[in-house]
């Protein structure tokens, strides 16, 4: 279950009936904006910060053919697009709106429940959508080199938030909804908790978004992180890359931030 309202600028709102301090994690969204877009059309080539995420795969074909490929789309009988899940998350299994639409529209805190793996208190948590994914981009840029495809230890292993209500550190760990097509993917790309996600439900993420869903986790992972990435800023790779060199692969080119 999400709640949409918006829990305020500490960042966290508690779900319990016990009053909780708040201030445990006024950093999550109190971290300071940076810029990593410069235009609203996101034209990632000129940008300092212009992280560039390529997925290389065909769109979708909207082709009887394609819809009846079972490696592509829903089961027989399972509608084509949902229920979006959150206000960020759109029709379409496992995709969210690009980063442009999220901020045009006023979408710039990202909510999501989570957990205390102690005290098992629930509390719903709040990234700032610019500040966080920056923060995220500036990681990938950094470590591109050393990553292979494969998901760094950081990812496979997250940190979590302390606990608001007893205050143990590296304890919010993000709840994944029971129905994948429901499961907060913004939220957990924010926090870099996606390593929290069962390999079936990265898979899951995969399938319906034209990445590569073979391999370990840390691969599987590994696509998820750049095609959530991708989703966000679905206009940098055309600038940078006129002609996919191969139809499944993610490219990140650390050389342009
Ligand atoms: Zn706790």
């Amino acid at each position: 279950m999400f709640f949409f309202a918006r829990p305020g600028p500490w960042g966290v709102a508690c779900l319990n009936s016990s009053t909780t301090s708040t201030s445990t994690l006024r950093t999550i969204a109190s971290t300071p904006r940076i810029g990593f877009y410069t235009s609203p059309t996101l034209d990632c080539e000129s940008s300092a910060l212009g992280t560039i995420f390529m997925s290389t795969r065909e769109p979708k074909s909207k082709s009887p053919r394609s819809r009846r490929n079972l490696t592509q789309a829903p089961r027989d009988g399972k509608p084509e697009t949902i229920l979006p899940p959150t206000p960020w998350a759109t029709e379409q299994r496992a995709t969210v709106y690009p980063l442009e639409y999220l901020v045009a529209h006023g979408i710039t805190n990202i909510t999501g429940e989570s957990q205390c793996k102690r005290c098992d208190a629930r509390h719903l948590m709040t990234y700032d959508l610019e500040a966080k994914f920056a923060e995220l981009t500036a990681f990938i840029g950094a470590r591109t080199h050393l990553m292979h495809d494969r998901a760094p230890d950081e990812w496979l292993n997250p940190v979590f938030p302390a606990c608001p209500s007893c205050a143990q550190p590296n304890c919010m760990r993000p709840m994944i909804a029971a129905k994948k097509r429901d499961i907060n993917w913004l939220f957990m790309l924010l926090g870099q908790t996606l390593g929290c996600c069962t390999l079936e439900q990265l898979k899951y993420f995969c399938k319906h978004t034209g990445n590569h869903r073979t391999g370990a986790k840390n691969r599987v992972l590994y696509f998820t992180y750049l095609g959530l990435c991708k989703q966000l800023l679905p206009s940098a790779s055309s600038h940078v890359y006129p002609e996919p060199k191969s139809k499944s692969r993610q490219i990140f080119n650390p050389s342009d931030i």
